[in-house]
């Protein structure tokens, strides 16, 4: 998991000024004020929030990779474009009951977007929400959420490195972060699947890390390239050789 910085690339037509998704959010906003709570996922128009345009602005920004795991997804139908603030309704605990409605409101926003792939997106990550003080939570566009203080990390506010560390290919929270923890839990950062493929790498770069401590030009320069942020699990390469990015 690596910082995720949209700033630079602006919004997508459809979801900016005038846009699909700001009449799509008008129409779920009327439909609050009306008395809807239950909000569904065919509520939701995935050709707005989901649309080509959104999604391959997404996977520039994130390099092609899953904003989870770190896996590389180059083909934008291995992913799906994710809601950060689940949009039809949250979890408390990862096994509470569901509370609707959702952040309704930010389904076309597009700093709630990013871009996951199908494993951790539609497996793991599902409705989950905690927060620090339920007191704060915004229950509707009339809310602030940016008063809540979410209890996983946010992929663009939060740097995951501050939270999240890799001892050769497991996940564990930083420095006994709350949001770490509960992240790793979330999305399943530890699952065997993930676990075997960041093995995989970290045994060839144990191997390689000995050549470039040795001088080897060329291994030394592989571990400048592949600690970059763009790399697939690049976190997992800082964390086990610092000496070495
Ligand atoms: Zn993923």
């Amino acid at each position: 998991m690596v910082r995720i910085d949209k700033s630079k690339v602006g919004i997508p037509a459809i979801l900016g000024e005038g846009g699909k998704g700001e009449s799509a959010t008008q129409e779920l906003i009327q439909h609050y004020e009306a008395g809807k709570r239950d909000f569904k996922s065919t509520d939701f128009a995935s050709e707005i929030y989901g649309h080509k345009t959104v999604k391959s602005l997404l996977m520039k920004v994130q390099s092609k990779k899953c904003c989870f795991c770190e896996r590389k997804r180059p083909h934008a139908r291995e992913g799906d474009v994710e809601h950060f603030r689940p949009k039809t309704g949250f979890r408390i605990k990862s096994k509470s009951a569901l509370i609707k409605p959702g952040y309704y409101w930010l389904a076309y926003d597009f700093s709630n977007l990013f871009y996951a792939c199908k494993v951790c997106n539609q497996e793991y990550k599902k409705n989950f929400f905690p927060i620090a003080d339920e007191t704060l939570r915004a229950r509707s566009h009339q809310g602030n959420w940016m008063l809540e203080e979410a209890l996983i990390i946010h992929l663009e506010f939060d740097n995951p490195a501050d939270h999240i560390e890799f001892l050769a290919e497991v996940a564990k929270p930083k420095a006994g972060s709350f949001k770490g923890k509960n992240t790793i839990k979330l999305v399943g950062l530890n699952n065997s699947e993930l676990l075997k493929e960041r093995f995989t790498l970290f045994s060839v770069l144990k191997i390689l890390a000995k050549e470039a401590r040795q001088g080897n030009i060329e291994a030394k320069k592989y571990f400048k390239k592949i600690s970059r942020k763009g790399h697939q699990f690049s976190l997992m390469v800082r964390c086990n050789f610092p000496d070495l990015v």
